[in-house]
């Protein structure tokens, strides 16, 4: 593409999305806005999450977004969710440390503790963004729980992720689903952290919007998964940790080729993460540009057996991380159970009570909406053509535009008419103004698949002008045909056969 700041100024011209928000007060760093093509496209995103998850059978719950202290003491996040985070010594400008040595450093090793950061630090010389001044010689654990207070005195938090209030209702969802096991639920809602001094725009918000799928299941049932039979033959991009450290790009493995090389340890887990993939397929992300990269063995979080991550290779910011597939065993419940004092293990059908563990896809709804807007973005080649948004036609904001050919002689009613019919099965818009071209122009933009146009032979002959976005053709149409052909074309019929070319 295009360099980032012209895609930026599509993102805030185009109305997909502004900020950060409030613009009039100056904003503030990690909120943003969608505008109207924004929300449409973040929507489709959500409802394409909504359909893959639901075709495998997990449900979705919705849980509230703040809770009381207690539920983030037993979840851990109150005394160890946190980021490292380094001080200028001169402006006293704050960073987040692992993050800013990336950027300045990209091939600098990864680190996994305080002392590496720092020493990392010094031996760069690194100085301050804002004022080339020296940093403090220490790294500050900053929390990112944003804290509130209910009602007069009670502490609580914004929660910084949906999975834990998820796992709460446990013995709910094991009654609903009748005491068996495994089941599925997913929650898709805001989520909150207090991020240092976010700067890569909806990839990293203080406020965002997560997708997260649990898995409950007891440990003896990983192996004896049988959904694992109708996937083990396709296959994914695996970057194992071996791959990482020995250079070498990910490699193209079915799923039980993978497994046979020991990448996951369980059936249910590898169903898991070739779930995890296939969702990102469904939000409309090329193949090629995706992978799933094994976490190192110090990189897991403490809980974490198996964990993998989906990462998305984007124009502007590189190869970026956006979901991460854990087997968490039974460490939540037990946490819960702990502090809540409820029981919370369940009768298996062999042996007696135990608690089920829970794998998880954690992901979230901005990144993805981030990454179709980055990949099918097209920027205007220099001095000809122009900016096109090459959205998979089912996530396009507006379906369908229709266009009186001209104002007068009673088109603009009659498009009007055709109009009304339209948007009762698909978002569509009606625009006047302007020249033709230049509508057809607007629609490609913001990735209109089909411009519908209403002109002097409409009002004699009842037919109508489609055009298709990618390939500018025109066809001829009936009226009393669109929804018909239309309808063909969303389920991906040919343009041509439906009507009379032009
Ligand atoms: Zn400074």
């Amino acid at each position: 593409m295009a360099d980032t700041k012209e895609f930026m100024s599509f993102l805030q011209q185009k109305g997909f999305v502004w900020g950060p928000s409030p613009e009039i007060y100056g904003g503030l760093a990690g909120f943003y806005t969608y505008g109207p093509n924004g929300k449409l496209l973040k929507h489709n995103i959500e409802q394409a999450i909504r359909h893959i998850f639901q075709r495998n059978e997990f449900w979705e719950v919705e849980c509230p977004t703040v809770m009381q202290k207690e539920v983030w003491e037993a979840s851990g996040h109150l005394g160890g969710f946190t980021d490292p985070m380094i001080k200028c010594y001169n402006c006293k400008a704050a960073f987040r440390a692992d993050v800013l040595i990336h950027e300045f450093f990209p091939d600098a090793p990864q680190c996994t503790n305080d002392d590496e950061l720092l020493s990392l630090v010094k031996e760069k010389q690194m100085k301050c963004p804002n004022c080339k001044g020296p940093f403090e010689e220490r790294i500050i654990k900053h929390n990112l729980m944003m804290r509130t207070t209910i009602g007069v005195d009670t502490e609580a938090y914004n929660r910084p992720e949906t999975a834990t209030t998820t796992y709460l209702p446990f013995l709910r969802y094991y009654d609903h689903f009748r005491k068996k096991l495994p089941f599925g639920v997913f929650q898709i809602g805001k989520a909150y952290r207090n991020e240092i001094s976010p700067r890569q725009h909806l990839l990293r918000c203080r406020e965002f919007t997560q997708a997260e799928g649990q898995l409950f299941l007891f440990p003896h049932q990983k192996n004896t998964f049988a959904a694992y039979d109708s996937v083990k033959n396709n296959i994914l991009p695996f970057w194992s940790h071996q791959l990482q450290v020995d250079k070498k790009a990910p490699v193209w493995l079915s799923v039980e080729e993978a497994m046979t090389r020991g990448y996951m340890k369980s059936k249910a887990y590898a169903w898991l993460l070739h779930l995890a993939f296939e969702l990102f397929i469904g939000m409309g992300i090329p193949q090629n540009k995706l992978r799933l990269r094994q976490h190192h063995p110090d990189e897991k979080a403490f809980y974490a057996d198996d964990a993998w991550d989906v990462e998305i290779e984007l124009q502007s910011f590189g190869w970026t991380e956006c979901c991460g597939v854990h087997d968490r065993t039974d460490y939540d419940l037990q946490q819960h159970e702990k502090k809540s004092g409820v029981i919370l293990s369940v009768q298996a059908e062999e042996g007696g009570k135990m608690h089920p563990h829970i794998l998880e896809i954690a992901f979230g709804t901005d990144r993805p909406a981030f990454a179709v807007m980055d990949l099918f973005y097209q920027a205007a080649e220099k001095g000809e053509g122009k900016p096109m948004f090459k959205v998979p036609y089912v996530l396009a904001p507006v379906k369908v535009a229709v266009l009186p050919l001209m104002k007068k002689d009673g088109l603009a009613e009659h498009a009007q008419q055709l109009y009304a019919t339209i948007s009762k099965v698909y978002v569509a818009k009606y625009d006047e103004s302007g020249t033709i071209g230049r509508r057809y122009l607007r629609e490609d933009e913001t990735g209109t698949p089909f411009c519908i146009t209403v002109d002097y032979d409409s009002l004699t002959k009842k037919e109508v002008t489609l055009r298709d976005r990618d390939s500018g053709r025109q066809i001829r149409i009936a009226e009393q045909d669109v929804l018909r052909v239309l309808g063909a074309l969303f389920d991906g019929a040919p343009f041509e056969g439906q009507g009379k070319v032009m």
